[in-house]
């Protein structure tokens, strides 16, 4: 390097992240099933909330987000003064990092953890671990084994990203046990709504100092392009992430969109007993072709292939019926696809897609 300009340790080990693809060379619509969005979009509501807001976007928003607060507090039954909102729940996750590990601290996730933790980890110049899954479970016990004095905070995806599997509370709770005070155990829980009577670990978060739950405006609410998300933690830690967040992280028009998006109960419920009914018929229809996959308890079902080979032949053949998927080599699977949950008629078009897959091949 020529430059006299040095990033901080662990910074160039970084490398960028890769979002789900958007586009298929020489098609006009593809069917986007490649980043877990909604497929009904987002309430009708937020459009309106954010036109009202944009007739004042001179003035600097709410630096406490005191109304989007207390609208998700009323949602969950939750203390309005333990919440922090941030810019997508990526903001929380990495403010958990900045505040809680540096340099000779360790932070800890799973092999097929969701991606950015190991940048979260590496942008705070603490040091990443990995503990192993087992059959594309988080393992309890591999990730106690590998909690050391150094350990500072512990990421989970519950549901997993891009498995789709779970810990029951029971297991969940078992892993908070082992948890020393000094390291946080952090429930990211951008899947949790799809989870059947999973509260995200909120109870877990009440019940101990060193439990933080994470979720998002961005799945289930259909808003990934709003970027919201929060966190609940205990006052203690919410107080240190607020020193270090931007007072003015939400924007007008996000705090407006997000305070609407959850008021509206009807549209959730919609998407998810849609997404349940639909979830069931793709792996239904998956397994009838040949293709495995584990039972799934987010948006999207993992499907996997013989092997990597065979993954990126269906990958080019869902791409040539004008459909995105995604490769999650990535995270560890070079065999399998991750495919988003969509509405009946999406499910149709990649069973149909895969069905002429299987045929050919
Ligand atoms: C999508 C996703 C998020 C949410 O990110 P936002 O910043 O809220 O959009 C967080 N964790 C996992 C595992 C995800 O898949």
């Amino acid at each position: 390097m020529t430059t006299a300009l040095r990033a901080q340790p662990g910074i160039m080990d970084i490398a960028l992240y890769q979002g789900g693809a958007s586009k298929i060379v020489g098609q006009t619509d593809p069917l986007k099933l490649s980043s877990n969005e909604n497929p009904f979009g987002s309430s009708p509501v937020v459009a309106e909330a954010i036109r009202e807001a944009a007739t004042a976007l001179h003035r600097y928003p709410s630096t406490d987000h005191t109304a989007l607060r207390a609208a998700i507090a009323d949602v969950h039954g939750l203390d309005a003064e333990r919440i922090i909102c941030g810019v997508g729940s990526d903001e929380v996750l990495t403010l958990l990092a900045m505040a809680f590990a540096g340099p000779g601290d360790e932070v800890l996730y799973t092999e097929h953890g969701f991606s950015l933790y190991r940048i979260f980890a590496l942008s705070a110049g603490a040091t990443p671990v990995v503990a192993p899954e087992r059959d594309r479970r988080v393992d309890v016990d591999a990730l106690i084994e590998r909690i050391t004095p150094a350990t500072r905070l512990i990421y989970i995806a519950n549901p997993g990203n891009p498995t789709g599997t779970a810990l029951d509370l029971p297991e969940l709770t078992r892993l908070a046990d082992a948890v020393p005070q000094d390291c946080l155990l952090v429930l990211d829980g951008a899947y949790a709504e799809f989870y059947d009577s999973y509260d995200g670990g909120a109870a877990l978060v009440t019940a101990r100092e060193n439990v933080v739950m994470t979720r998002t405006f961005s799945k289930l609410y259909g808003l990934g392009g709003l970027r919201v998300g929060w966190g609940y933690a205990t006052q203690h830690v919410i107080d240190v992430l607020n020193r270090i967040r931007g007072p003015f992280n939400m924007s007008v028009l996000a705090l407006a969109g997000a305070t609407a998006a959850m008021k509206d109960r009807g549209f959730v419920e919609m998407c998810l007993r849609e997404n349940a009914q639909q979830r069931a018929r793709l792996i239904g229809g998956l397994r009838q072709l040949g293709i495995a996959c584990d039972e799934s308890h987010a948006n999207f079902v993992m499907a996997r292939f013989a092997d990597e080979t065979t993954a990126l032949a269906a990958d080019a053949h869902l791409k040539a019926a004008g459909i995105l998927v995604r490769l999650v080599k990535g995270y560890g699977f070079p065999e399998a696809l991750r495919i988003t949950v969509g509405s009946a008629v999406d499910v149709t078009r990649v069973l149909e897609a895969l069905a002429s897959f299987q045929e050919a091949s």
